[in-house]
């Protein structure tokens, strides 16, 4: 049997309707198919691939990790160098409110641990989320899907969740004492890369201090540099009490973090101690390959590119009769066009061109155009001439 036929027969699926192209190797921007044909990734593997494919800093320091130790103990137990300096150096950039770090696997555990955290801290426990928002798959996280028909099978889920709309400051008097946290992502990915009114997030923030709700901005996927700044909050001037961090933070490979101020994360350490545990999280040589991809994208000014980057896409493509809005910020866009039906057909002749790109979970008109940050003017330019020959022949 080749390849495909096993994908088809014995891995597990999430949907009927799968990418369904093999790769064989991956570099910078590009992905290639056993024949050699080669594809732009406007995807990133979802935000993941923000310094690209196999970048040679963090292939060397898996190397170089891999032969000294991997896996040794579960979390929080032995002194590991990969994962405090790279704690060390991720706050560094971060205002002192947020020192302390703790990691784990994925974006769904680190939404569901600060979830968990801001209960334990705030001995409250509900959730204020929003419409159209994801914080992954796991139940905890689930609980905070804003959207009925993806949760609606796995109820009972937890508990006393409110859902707000989005960029709604008139009903942010809705959350209250009896708030634990309100969870938000800066800029709504899954939505459709939504970024919300100036001022939102402030007045989240201010609602918070008033309660004394915990703030919890999910930076999964608007973090390390995909929206022009290492993290969007930094540009929004506002502080959350809990960040969470997961995709691009391991260069490629899985990691994630919940990161707070000593204060608040020490009430799952104490009292009872163990509020949550994880085998694998902080894996040494993922710390080692976030260590890599963070200097990388420190000392090599990819970040500040972002936003002109992201400009240029929205130039070349805006006034094709095809393209209905842009939306987004840095190079984290989505493009609508006018039905799903439309972005469908389109989407077949982008692969067969050898541009990948998918839609949104909660908005399948729209296409994502979020490629690694090293994209070239000049690859963009290609791109979107591809993009628009395709559109075209619709
Ligand atoms: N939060 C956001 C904003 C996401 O976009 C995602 C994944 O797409 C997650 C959380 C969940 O991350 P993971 O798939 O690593 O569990």
């Amino acid at each position: 049997m080749n390849n495909r036929e096993i994908f088809f027969r014995n891995i597990g699926l999430t949907s009927n309707f799968p990418l369904d192209i093999e790769i064989e190797c991956a570099r910078g921007i590009y992905m290639y198919a056993p024949d050699g044909k080669q594809y732009i990734d406007l995807v990133s593997g979802v935000s993941v691939s923000n310094i690209g494919h196999c970048h040679p800093a963090v292939v060397a320091a898996v190397k170089e990790q891999t032969e000294k130790y991997m896996h040794l103990m579960v979390y929080g137990e032995i002194i590991q160098s990969p994962q405090v300096r790279f704690a060390e150096l991720l706050t560094q950039q971060l205002p002192t409110s947020l020192d302390c770090v703790y990691f784990v696997n994925s974006g769904a555990e680190a939404t569901d641990g600060a979830m968990k955290l801001a209960k334990r801290f705030t001995r409250r426990f509900e959730i204020c989320a929003f419409k159209n928002a994801y914080h992954g798959s796991a139940q905890g996280s689930m609980s905070g899907l804003g959207s009925e028909c993806l949760k609606r099978n796995f109820r009972p889920l937890i508990p006393g969740t409110t859902f707000l709309p989005y960029d709604n400051f008139d009903v942010i008097q809705l959350i209250t004492e009896k708030h634990a946290a309100v969870i938000v992502e800066p800029v709504q990915g899954e939505g459709g890369m939504i970024v919300p009114q100036k001022g939102f997030l402030k007045a989240l923030r201010d609602r918070c201090d008033q309660t004394g709700a915990l703030l919890i901005f999910d930076e999964i996927q608007t973090g390390f540099g995909r929206t022009g700044s290492l993290f969007r909050f930094q540009r929004e001037n506002v502080v959350p009490d809990i960040l969470c961090c997961a995709k691009a933070m391991g260069g490629g490979m899985p990691l994630g973090a919940f990161i707070s101020s000593k204060n608040i994360l020490q009430s799952l350490t104490d009292n009872p101690p163990l509020g949550h545990i994880t085998t694998f999280g902080g894996h040494p040589v993922s710390c080692a390959a976030a260590l890599a991809q963070l200097k990388v994208l420190l000392e090599e000014n990819l970040i500040s590119t972002a936003e002109a980057k992201g400009a240029l896409f929205r130039k070349l493509l805006k006034d094709h009769p095809a393209v209905k809005e842009i939306r987004g910020v840095g190079l984290m866009l989505a493009v609508e066009m006018e039905s799903e039906a439309a972005f469908s057909k389109l989407f077949g002749k982008l692969t067969d061109r050898g541009i990948i790109t998918d839609p949104f979970l909660f908005n399948t008109a729209s296409f994502r155009i979020a490629p690694p940050l090293i994209i070239t003017e000049r690859q963009i330019e290609e791109c979107c001439a591809t993009i628009r020959r395709c559109m075209d022949a619709l």
